[in-house]
């Protein structure tokens, strides 16, 4: 302290304050001030550490309040002076200032030492900046709020003092009345928790002093509900004491875990029938194969598919279609165990696995019951609807131990159920796998040589079989053995029928035969060759075809009346209306339509009158036993009476032999084909014998 300050306090004690009273206000960090009888300062302490206006005892001495104070101060000390003269008792001032743009806030204390007198304004002034306490009670006051309002549940127990708080939410989750008592120590919780829950919350708060997880809470009402917990002890942080606080934090999530289970569920299951997915199938298939590798036990998977059900949406609606989805889903559930894990895999295919079997007469018996239950009529909005469904089964380990796998086996045998005429089973076998891989191998070389000019086309003849003068041609196609060694139109052009292939080889083999014609028309003047061409059913379903047909015959200025297609007798029975569309275009462009392989199916007589066909051509499988066995021999007669009175010619394929050939004549057939005139040909040799003939 200085000379100053020294002198001050003699003043105070000349002034007959206390004894010791300048060494308390010593000890102040307060403002201090003296005022006399008319209100002027005649001592100011300020030396605390802070001295907030800044005041300095030779600037302020014997001016008064409002000359040494901001209007802001004074209008509060104001006030509380003139109640102090007023009352000649203490009076207490709160008010705040901003100062270097912060709000400071002060307490100001007013003593007067004049009685009360009004016209003596001595008083002791003292100012102490409070702000600090305000801040800390603000704060105070806003934690406190936080942990009633607050939806968390709440504890924190003082184990020191032996104190306890709780918040109304703490209560709400423990399902308890708040005049109970919840209790105060972790063991006072155990009736919350199941057993082994609680020991495992115990042990980690005994190890690590704090537990940080889900926890499911169990009401005394028996209701639960999921929490997330958030325990800890902490050391006091305050320096007065050694004591700890344990603090217990809970969070509802029961929301949230529903929601995440609804999402889980969602993301799982099959909306519209409620079933496992792919994706839970596939996870319960990967389980199902490790128990029964670990058991020594056998499972099997079943892939099941509708059969037709593009038909049922195409012709009843796709609502139609889903409720029949979902009655077929019913049904195969009702005929299987409970144990046996259903799902659907995506459009109209289910899969199917099955644990413990015991014989594959278990196997077989299932698929039937399956077949059987998804037989009966479905009633679709008053209408009976029959569907079909196919089956392949896959068994675990023996087949594969790989869950893909076993899909793709499962998938190959329904497919090959599916090829053997539907509404049955299949069994994967590794014969079967073999067969697919050839037919993948084969669509390969199939794309290869349409890039690549990997066709080519053979000619054979048809003759007359009473003069043996050559009638006309039929167009096979073949392929380039240098791409695939010896491969046949009987394997490839099923396979090509299977996708879209078939339609754009099927352009190929067009497009290259009129060549062809055009060419022997413009170098060598043949013109009036008839040439057959084989057509798929796939390329009649194209509604494109006969346009195509068209511009081709234009591009190469072909007669289109030396064009017949042959269509085989089954494609033809099935043929729908899109077929007859491309039929019917075809005639009336010029074209003939004959059927190929008659005899093997079942076209009616009404069939051939409604597409004015050009001619019948009787499969070879009737002719080869033709001189020997006496029931071809009616059958293939009865064949050209058929013919005859419906103005149609016949051509019998494959007369290798001249006893097959004396056989046909005899019967009546006019025109034939065979290895017996001529195997197929080149283009060149052809024109050779047509140059020969003429
Ligand atoms: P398809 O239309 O019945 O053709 C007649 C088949 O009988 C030809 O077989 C021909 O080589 C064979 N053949 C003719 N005479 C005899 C004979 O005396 N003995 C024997 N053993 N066979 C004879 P290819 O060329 O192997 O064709 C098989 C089938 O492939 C054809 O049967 C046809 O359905 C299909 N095909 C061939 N080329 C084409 C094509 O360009 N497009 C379509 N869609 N199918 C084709
Ligand atoms: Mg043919």
């Amino acid at each position: 302290m200085n000379m100053q300050v020294n002198n001050q306090k003699d003043l105070l004690k000349k002034r007959r304050l206390p004894d010791h009273f300048s060494e308390l206000i010593d000890a102040l960090s307060d403002i201090v001030f003296q005022l006399d009888d008319q209100g002027c300062i005649t001592y100011l302490y300020s030396e605390g550490e802070e001295n907030p206006f800044d005041l300095h005892k030779e600037d302020v001495i014997g001016r008064e309040l409002k000359e040494v104070f901001p209007v802001s101060v004074t209008h509060h000390l104001d006030n509380a002076f003139t109640e102090a003269q007023r009352q000649g008792k203490l009076q207490v001032v709160r008010f705040s200032v901003k100062q270097r743009g912060k709000e400071k806030n002060f307490e100001g204390r007013i003593i007067p030492t004049g009685g009360k007198n009004a016209h003596r304004k001595s008083a002791i002034v003292i100012l102490r900046d409070i702000t600090a306490d305000v801040n800390s009670r603000e704060y105070f006051n806003l934690i406190k709020k936080i942990f009633e309002e607050s939806t968390e549940g709440m504890m924190i127990f003082s184990p020191r003092s032996n104190k306890v708080f709780f918040n109304e939410a703490f209560f709400r989750m423990f399902g308890l009345k708040l005049d109970e008592n919840p209790g105060k120590r972790i063991e006072d919780f155990e009736r919350f928790f199941k057993a082994e829950q609680f020991a495992m919350i115990r042990e980690s708060i005994r190890k690590h002093g704090s537990y940080h997880g889900e926890a499911t809470l169990i009401r005394p009402d028996g209701s639960r509900i999921s929490v997330w917990l958030n325990y800890d002890r902490l050391q006091k942080v305050e320096s007065d004491g050694d004591g700890t606080y344990e603090i217990a934090i809970l969070t509802d999530i029961s929301e949230l875990q529903e929601f995440q289970e609804e999402l889980h569920f969602s993301a799982t299951h099959d909306v519209l029938t409620g079933l496992p997915n792919r994706r839970l199938l596939m996870n319960h298939l990967e389980q199902a194969i490790q128990r029964c590798v670990r058991n020594h036990r056998s499972g099997a998977l079943f892939f099941i598919d509708l059969d037709d059900f593009k038909q049922v949406n195409d012709t009843l609606g796709h609502s139609a279609g889903d409720t029949v989805l979902t009655e077929c889903a019913k049904r195969i559930r009702s005929a299987i165990r409970k144990s046996d894990i259903f799902g659907r895999l995506g459009g109209d295919e289910f899969l199917l696995i099955v644990e413990e079997i015991k014989s594959p007469d278990d196997l077989m018996h299932l698929a039937h019951k399956i077949i059987n239950v998804v037989n009966q009529p479905f009633d679709v909005g008053g209408f009976q609807y029959h569907i079909g469904v196919s089956i392949g089964v896959a068994t675990f380990p023996n087949d594969s131990t790989n869950r893909e796998e076993l899909l793709r086996y499962a998938d190959m045998a329904m497919y090959q159920a599916k090829e053997q005429g539907k509404n049955r089973y299949r069994f994967y076998s590794n014969t079967l796998d073999q067969k697919l891989k050839r037919h993948s191998m084969i669509e390969n070389i199939l794309r290869y040589a349409l890039e690549n000019d990997g066709f080519y086309l053979v000619y054979q003849p048809k003759v007359d079989l009473n003069t043996n003068m050559l009638t006309g041609l039929e167009a096979l196609i073949r392929i380039d053995e240098k791409i695939a060694g010896p491969l046949h139109p009987q394997e490839f052009i099923p396979i090509a029928e299977g996708s879209d292939l078939i339609l754009k080889i099927g352009q190929w083999v067009f497009e290259r035969c009129c060549q062809t014609m055009a060419q022997w028309k413009q170098e060598y003047q043949v013109n009036n060759i008839e040439i057959s061409i084989n057509l798929s059913p796939r390329q009649l379903m194209d509604g494109n075809f006969a346009d195509f047909v068209e511009r081709v015959l234009r591009k190469y200025g072909l007669d289109p009346t030396i064009i017949e297609f042959e269509i085989g007798e089954t494609a033809f029975v099935q043929s729908q209306k899109a077929s007859e569309h491309t039929i019917k275009k075809l005639q009336n462009i010029g074209c003939k339509i004959s059927i190929d392989d008659f005899g093997t199916g079942y076209t009616s007589l009404a069939t051939f009158k409604r597409y004015k066909v050009d001619k019948l051509k009787i499969d070879k499988s009737f002719i080869d036993e033709i001189s020997l066995d006496g029931r071809d021999q009616s059958v293939v007669k009865a064949s050209i009476a058929l013919a005859d009175a419906m103005d149609l010619k016949t051509v019998a394929i494959g007369i290798e032999t001249d006893d097959q050939r004396q056989t046909l004549r005899l019967l009546g057939c006019k025109e034939m084909q065979g290895f017996l005139y001529s195997e197929p040909k080149r283009a060149p040799e052809i024109l050779y014998l047509l140059l020969k003939e003429r």
